[in-house]
């Protein structure tokens, strides 16, 4: 570690402009493999940290295609017997299981990171629930019952997928969205962190000021990665501290738009950073601010009566029953189980037949709860 500690000092001060690696046989066989998975020329520069392991143990690490005036992309790799793999190849988490340089969760977690078959686009129309699944059980990056300026909406990391937010004021200390691994992407093991979640998603965290955690680190929801910041190590721009949180899934940056993080259902609009967040029927466009309210937990929904009226509870699954209470918009119900009924249309013109039974017994249409997915969330009664 000291020795490349040295060299990089060394490195900065002969060639400050254009920083040359040493050629590293490892590194080198990772750069020469994330080159032909992406057919990039043979001079792009990729720059590549190993995390830990060798050549001959198998390694871990980070590969990074750096932005430059642009945003950055990385990716984690895995080397193994000469081959090397990035998260999101579908050797990915198979060649994670037998890796004794990785920890039982990190085999564990890894071994999700199977992409599933791409489907269809995700629908127009909100809460686009049939046949997608939104939910992340994951809150806002930063304590809960703090509001902070949701300063751009949906934006890519790279490429046109747009995966990221940002996000700046209150306390500015950055916290982990959910319990993961946490990595440091960059060769200057600054700026930015990945933290891999369950399920296959993985939040990004760039800008980032202060030491990050260390890697493979085993976060909880809530624990502290770093203060927001202009880091940019990777590339990209900054022009005043904040986060630019991001959302991955199986391996790639995908469209943040629909998720739930903090109980704000992010919605992107017309061009890059516009968009706003939804609280059940109360918006935030880019500029206000987002409280945050917790995770919002997968057999959870939060009340939008697409108007902000309550919502009738039922003794059973329809308008037939008789009404035993209300629950207002932007309240957080637990359901237990869900089953067919009478059908209603939420916003956006969303038709559903699905009821909700919640846990206290009583019943709402599934179209006014938002879940992040069409289908039941704690199976059918
Ligand atoms: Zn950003």
């Amino acid at each position: 570690m000291r020795k490349i500690a040295l060299f990089a000092v060394l490195t900065l001060l002969v060639t400050p402009a254009a920083p040359a690696r040493a050629a590293d046989p490892l590194e080198d066989t990772v750069a020469t493999a994330l080159r032909a998975k992406l057919t990039l020329e043979s001079d792009r520069e990729i720059r590549v940290s190993v995390l830990r392991g060798t050549a001959a143990t198998g390694a871990l690490g980070s590969a990074v295609l750096p932005g430059g005036t642009g945003y950055p992309e990385g990716w984690l790799f895995l080397l193994r017997d000469g081959r090397t793999v990035f998260e999101g190849d579908p050797g990915f988490a198979d060649l994670a299981q037998g890796m004794t340089i990785l920890s039982a969760v990190e085999r564990r977690v890894f071994g999700q990171a199977r992409p599933t078959p791409t489907g269809a686009a995700p629908p127009a129309r909100f809460p686009a629930k049939s046949g997608s699944d939104y939910r992340t059980a994951l809150r806002l990056p930063y304590a809960v019952g703090q509001s902070w300026s949701y300063t751009g909406g949906p934006h890519p990391m790279s490429g046109s997928a747009r995966s990221s937010i940002d996000l700046a004021g209150g306390d500015g200390r950055v916290l982990a969205a959910g319990g993961g691994l946490a990595y440091r992407m960059c060769d200057s093991q600054r700026g930015w962190l990945r933290v891999v979640h369950d399920r296959g998603l993985a939040t990004d965290y760039y800008h980032l000021a202060g030491d990050l955690p260390a890697n493979g680190a085993q976060l909880a929801e809530g624990d502290y990665v770093g203060d927001i910041g202009m880091d940019v190590s990777c590339g990209g721009s900054s022009s005043g501290a904040h986060v630019h949180f991001s959302l991955r899934r199986d391996g790639a940056y995908t469209p943040i738009d629909h998720y739930v993080f903090g109980k704000w259902v992010i919605r992107a609009q017309g061009s890059d950073y516009d968009g706003y967040a939804m609280h059940g029927s109360t918006r935030a466009n880019v500029g206000n601010r987002l409280n945050n309210y917790g995770a919002l937990a997968l057999n959870q929904g939060l009340v939008d009566t697409d108007g902000g009226t309550a919502l009738n509870r039922r003794a059973g699954p329809g308008t037939t029953q008789p009404v035993v209470g209300t629950v207002a918009d932007g309240e957080t119900v637990t359901i237990a189980c869900s089953a067919t009924g009478t059908e209603h249309a939420g916003r956006g013109g969303y038709r559903s037949t699905l009821w909700d039974k919640l846990t206290d017994g009583t019943w709402v249409s599934d179209v006014y709860v938002w879940t992040g997915t069409g289908e039941p969330v704690a199976g059918t009664c």
